[in-house]
């Protein structure tokens, strides 16, 4: 792990995967920030601190809410933003260095897409560690399922759901895993999905501050119907840092957002976790004997909670599926009242 300063004077650092066409460098600084870490390809010379904000130009009103990463804020930076402060405590030999944080950084910054939250920048000097979003303005998923009982109808929650499958299908394509896609991650505003928090997860084990521990396997309520059982089966007590996470991973957690949406509550409701551990470990799903929906929207559930990784769909393939399912006098547009957009429709 890094603990000296020098890791926060890093001024390049390139995404993982990337496809951009970053040209030759040029620069010495800049060969020289790569060698002190030769794990990131070094495609792309943009400086990172075009994305660096320094903590003092960041005005911090209300707390919005705590999670595993630290707490948020409402904020003020060129306008309402939201800011994920991660408070460092210490740095321990089993935290992710410093790099990592960075390096993940860089990877939102190449990011737009309209289902996406908006990256504008982080800041990076221990101990103060920043994520500067976009201010969501309505509500999760999950405050609309869960806290409000709002019922989704079958139509609404395809809509959902195609929007969800658009922003993680181009996650996927830049290379992003979200590790932990969730309710609590996609915000509906008027009807359009945002998803937040994609590529964070492994920031929870920087152990700034990670002091959400559900128990003694680590595991927040609420975390474990997402998880695939190739993940449940690698579970180790403080490990999930090394979990498998793969695009087929966040392909389950999105079968499990695609039942809470049809069925307003998480499968395997009222169960201890050891219970649901060993049922998804081997293989056992969700029943879907009392669900009130077509074969065609429980087969999607069923695919994407395929025992095997490699059965499981992808979000290209899942979109073309949801826009299939016949519906009734679906609007074109979620930001469209459905009478408007009807007459526009085939
Ligand atoms: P979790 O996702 O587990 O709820 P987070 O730390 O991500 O934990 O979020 C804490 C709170 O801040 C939540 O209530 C979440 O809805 C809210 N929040 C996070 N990001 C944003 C954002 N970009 N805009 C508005 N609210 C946000
Ligand atoms: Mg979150």
């Amino acid at each position: 792990s890094v603990k000296s300063a020098d890791s926060s004077r890093c001024v390049s650092l390139s995404g993982s995967g990337s496809t951009d066409s970053g040209g030759p460098q040029r620069a010495d600084s800049l060969d020289r920030a790569n060698k002190q870490d030769s794990r990131w390809p070094r495609q792309n010379s943009l400086s990172m601190k075009e994305w660096d904000i320094p903590y003092d130009e960041l005005k911090l009103s209300e707390v919005i809410g705590k999670g595993r990463f630290g707490t948020v804020y409402r904020g003020s930076w060129h306008g309402a933003v939201a800011v994920k402060l991660l408070h460092v405590h210490s740095l321990g030999d089993d935290c992710v260095p410093l790099d990592t944080f960075k390096h993940e950084v860089a990877t939102f910054r190449k990011t737009r897409h309209e289902n996406l939250v908006l990256f504008m920048g982080a800041c990076m000097k221990p101990p103060r560690l920043a994520i500067v979003t976009s201010l969501c303005k309505g509500m999760t998923l999950y405050t609309h399922i869960h806290l409000r009982k709002d019922k989704f109808t079958a139509n609404k929650s395809v809509l959902v759901a195609q929007q969800i499958s658009q922003g993680m299908g181009y996650l996927h394509a830049r290379g992003i895993i979200h590790k932990d896609l969730k309710t609590k991650n996609i915000f509906l505003e008027n009807g359009k999905v945002v998803i937040t928090d994609f590529g964070l997860f492994s920031v929870t084990k920087l152990c700034f501050g990670n002091n959400a521990r559900g128990d003694s396997l680590g595991i927040p309520a609420g975390w474990l119907c997402y998880l695939a059982p190739e993940l449940v089966r690698a579970l180790r007590p403080h490990a999930s840092l090394h979990l498998p996470f793969s695009k087929a991973t966040d392909v389950y957690a999105f079968g499990t957002v695609w039942y809470e949406l049809l069925c307003g509550e998480f499968p395997f409701k009222g169960q201890p976790p050891e219970a649901i551990i060993w049922q998804v470990g081997r293989g056992v799903k969700q029943s879907l004997a009392n669900m009130q929906a077509s074969r065609d929207i429980k087969d999607i559930l069923m695919l994407c909670w395929a025992y095997r990784s490699s059965e499981r769909p992808d979000f290209p393939r899942l979109l073309s599926t949801l826009q299939k399912l016949p519906r009734k006098r679906l609007a074109r547009s979620p930001s469209h009242p459905v009478h408007l957009s009807r007459s526009a429709d085939s």
